[in-house]
């Protein structure tokens, strides 16, 4: 299929149905968060998305209310897939004395049970070598020959996606570099999956880290991104370059402006 004959149908039943899924598996990853296992009702069922597409879950609030929040899968197989969620409890942070909304109740749902779940169209999605930025407001696809990501924390999900993605794919010549920014280095998501996929990949893609607070034997970099870290990692950006990113809300603030001051075009900056 040529990309220009790809439409996405917001509005077909892929993208509005909600369904049922149960949790089967909730492993701890580190201190704060788990690789949760969620199984389809029909063993051959797969959530079947284009790369760096998400997914809503629903559930309770605190006072019992129903909320969703989106996330993004890092595997899938026939019948179930794999999501790394960090869990915000209560009494944690001081700022924060009833944690976040959703993944308290998360990390207390009882092992098989059902839970409400719904596919989502995203705002950058990746076929065919081609990327598509804001799908729902129908703009025609783009090509970018390099792709920047800053992530931080559990933003890494869908970048890690789409960096898989691209690797995967023999015909694409894409080059990624991806800045990943955590508070230490514990909560480093997916660190040895980056690591061989960079390994492998040495000519295509490249992963650099920076740590909140690290010991002294720590080799990458130190503190909050800055447009120095990022000009010591990045290609100088051209025409068909992207930066992409995906981190907690003050971090995204900072690295749009970032992005802008390196010389990336607005319209070449997304936030998933
Ligand atoms: C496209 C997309 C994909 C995503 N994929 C994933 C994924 O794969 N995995 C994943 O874990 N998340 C993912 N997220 C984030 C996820 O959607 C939720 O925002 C997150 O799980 C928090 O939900 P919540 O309802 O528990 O917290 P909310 O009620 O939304 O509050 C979260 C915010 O409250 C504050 N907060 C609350 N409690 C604490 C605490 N104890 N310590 C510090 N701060 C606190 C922080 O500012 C935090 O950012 C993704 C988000 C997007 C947009």
């Amino acid at each position: 299929m040529d990309q220009k004959d790809f439409i996405i149908d917001t509005q077909s039943e892929f993208f509005t149905k909600k369904f049922q899924v149960s949790l089967t598996k909730r492993e701890p990853i580190n201190h704060d968060s788990y690789m949760f296992r969620f199984d389809f009702k029909n063993h051959q069922e797969r959530l079947g998305m284009q790369a760096v597409q998400h997914i809503k879950i629903y559930g309770l609030n605190m006072k019992g209310e129903i909320v969703d929040r989106a996330y993004t899968h890092v595997f899938e197989e026939d019948g179930y897939f794999l999501i790394p969620i960090k869990i915000y409890r209560p009494n944690v942070h001081p700022q924060f004395p009833n944690g976040g909304e959703l993944t308290p109740w998360l990390e207390n749902l009882e092992l098989h049970s059902d839970l409400t779940i719904k596919r989502c169209v995203g705002k950058l999605l990746y076929h065919n070598n081609q990327f598509i930025v804001r799908p729902k407001l129908n703009k025609t696809w783009q090509q970018f020959s390099t792709v920047l990501l800053i992530c931080g924390g559990s933003g890494i999900t869908p970048a890690y996606q789409l960096i898989r993605t691209i690797c995967d794919n023999p015909n694409d010549n894409t080059k990624m570099v991806l800045l990943y920014a955590n508070k230490t280095e514990q909560d480093i998501w997916l660190l040895k999956e980056l690591n061989e996929l960079s390994d492998k990949h040495k000519e295509q893609f490249t992963v650099h880290y920076t740590l909140d607070k690290s010991e002294e034997n720590w080799k990458g970099h130190k503190g909050f991104v800055t447009l120095e870290m990022m000009t010591s990692i990045f290609p100088q950006p051209t025409e068909t370059t992207i930066g992409v990113l995906c981190g907690p809300k003050p971090m995204n603030k900072l690295v749009l402006s970032l992005y802008e001051q390196f010389g990336l075009k607005k319209e070449n900056i997304v936030k998933f």
